[in-house]
């Protein structure tokens, strides 16, 4: 049993297993905003990695609606609703002295491996508290897709729902995939040692010689993300498509520079930011404003983790939706929610710039510079908390750069307009 820092619980934590941290940090940021539920992100996993016979309810990728959807179905609530039993007084955070290695401020309640230790279930050997699905919760993956909640109007149902900053009936999509955690609880809960997290990019892999499908992974996973093959009988995840992350896709990677993954590349409505971040020895972020991933978690705290609260320092982060009631974001991202959203209906000139590099390029981008350029609008806003603001939009120009420090990306705030010349009008 360790102690180690989670940073995003803003304490020190048990952790079954040893602590080891990698050079380099598999991350992703997901603007929950702009995806429209298309599902080429699961598609292009699932035609990639997951199209053989024993995995026809494997998605590694998956976008479910919220609050109802969820795969394996009730993932999220069946276990908030075990913690909440191990947490007698409540899931608390003290917001209160927050500081750059408390950013959310401290967690009061248990995490899933604290809960483990004082379980009081028959299996002692339990390293993190948690179930396996049933059959059936494997099924209908994408079940209650845009499903709302909320009360409507008996005349006029959407009237209510039309204005921010907060929507009277609501849904939103969520998209996951495994969160490659700091502190895997998947690989803490192997009783094989099958499970490792790979030091040059924190990458978390099954290896499927060592693996006998005793689901101790599927079990311990919080986010249910190993899955179990019934054809081969051993647990299978998502492995971050990392030929891609090791540069070595013949499609783009000549130069052997790292891409982002299947799922990232495909998405279409460009919500989709991966890299890799750097970390301490003592599994600390590095300071390194210049990374885009760094730039929205750390700099500005836009992009806030997924149920914290379990305690597996989750590497996926979202900005999340500005029309949900900020209770349920909070529960599930965090006490973060409010400065995140108010931030992102308040865009400065550098966090517009590097909100733009979101789906530009199949490379990684490890660093970004920002030219100024010049005013082209003002608009009026009024943000979430109610604050009248006059927004300066600035046509400034962003550059992303590989690992060797060669650009790979070039892009404005405006995009330019073409107009088509006279000769060529329906020409298509
Ligand atoms: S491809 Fe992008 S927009 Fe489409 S469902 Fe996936 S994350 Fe959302
Ligand atoms: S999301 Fe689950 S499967 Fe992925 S590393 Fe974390 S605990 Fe393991």
């Amino acid at each position: 049993m360790a102690d180690v820092y989670n940073w995003q619980l803003g304490r020190a934590m048990s952790y079954p297993h040893e602590e080891a941290h990698p050079n380099l940090q598999f991350a992703f940021v997901f603007n929950i905003n702009r995806c429209i539920a298309c599902q080429t992100c699961t598609m292009a996993c699932k035609s990639t990695w997951t199209f053989a016979r024993g995995q026809e309810y494997m998605w590694w990728n998956n976008v479910e609606s919220k609050p109802y959807g969820g795969y394996p179905h009730n993932w999220d609530s069946k276990l908030l609703e075990m913690l909440e039993a191990e947490n007698p007084e409540g899931q608390r955070w003290r917001t209160k002295g927050k500081s750059a290695t408390k950013p959310y401020g401290e967690f009061k309640g248990k995490t899933i491996f604290e809960a483990a230790e004082n379980h009081s279930a028959a299996d002692k050997s339990m390293r993190a508290l948690g179930y396996i699905p049933t059959d059936q919760e494997w099924r209908s993956p994408n079940i209650h897709e845009e499903t709302a909640t909320g009360k409507f109007r008996e005349k006029d149902q959407w009237g209510l729902s039309a204005e921010l900053p907060e929507h009277k009936v609501w849904f939103f999509y969520l998209q996951r995939l495994c969160n490659h955690c700091t502190y895997p609880a998947c690989l803490a809960a192997c009783p094989r040692n099958a499970i490792y997290k790979r030091s040059e990019d924190g990458i978390v892999l099954i290896d499927q010689e060592r693996c006998r499908g005793y689901r101790k992974c599927v079990e311990a996973c919080p986010y249910k993300k190993p899955m179990y093959n019934s054809a081969t009988r051993i647990s299978e995840k998502c492995i971050a498509c990392y030929p891609r992350i090791e540069g070595k896709d013949p499609v783009l990677s000549a130069d052997s520079s790292p891409m982002e993954t299947r799922c990232m590349s495909a998405c279409v409505g460009k919500i989709r930011l991966q890299g890799l971040v750097k970390k301490t020895a003592d599994g600390q972020w590095a300071k390194d404003p210049d990374n885009p991933i760094n730039f929205l978690v750390r700099e500005r705290e836009i992009a806030l983790p997924l149920y914290p609260q379990f305690g597996t320092e989750p590497n996926g982060y979202y900005i999340p939706p500005r029309w949900v009631p900020r209770g349920y974001l909070k529960q599930m991202f965090g006490p973060g929610v409010e400065h995140a959203i108010e931030q992102y209906s308040n865009p400065d000139r550098e966090l517009l710039a590097v909100l733009q590099l979101f789906r530009t390029t199949q490379k990684v981008i490890f660093k970004f510079k920002i030219d100024k350029g010049e005013k082209v609008a003002e608009i009026e806003n009024t943000l979430p908390s109610g604050k009248k603001v006059v927004q300066e939009i600035f046509n400034d120009t962003v550059t992303g750069y590989d690992q060797q420090g060669r650009e790979i990306v070039r892009i404005t705030v405006e995009e330019p307009t073409f107009e088509r010349p006279k000769n060529h009008v329906n020409s298509i």
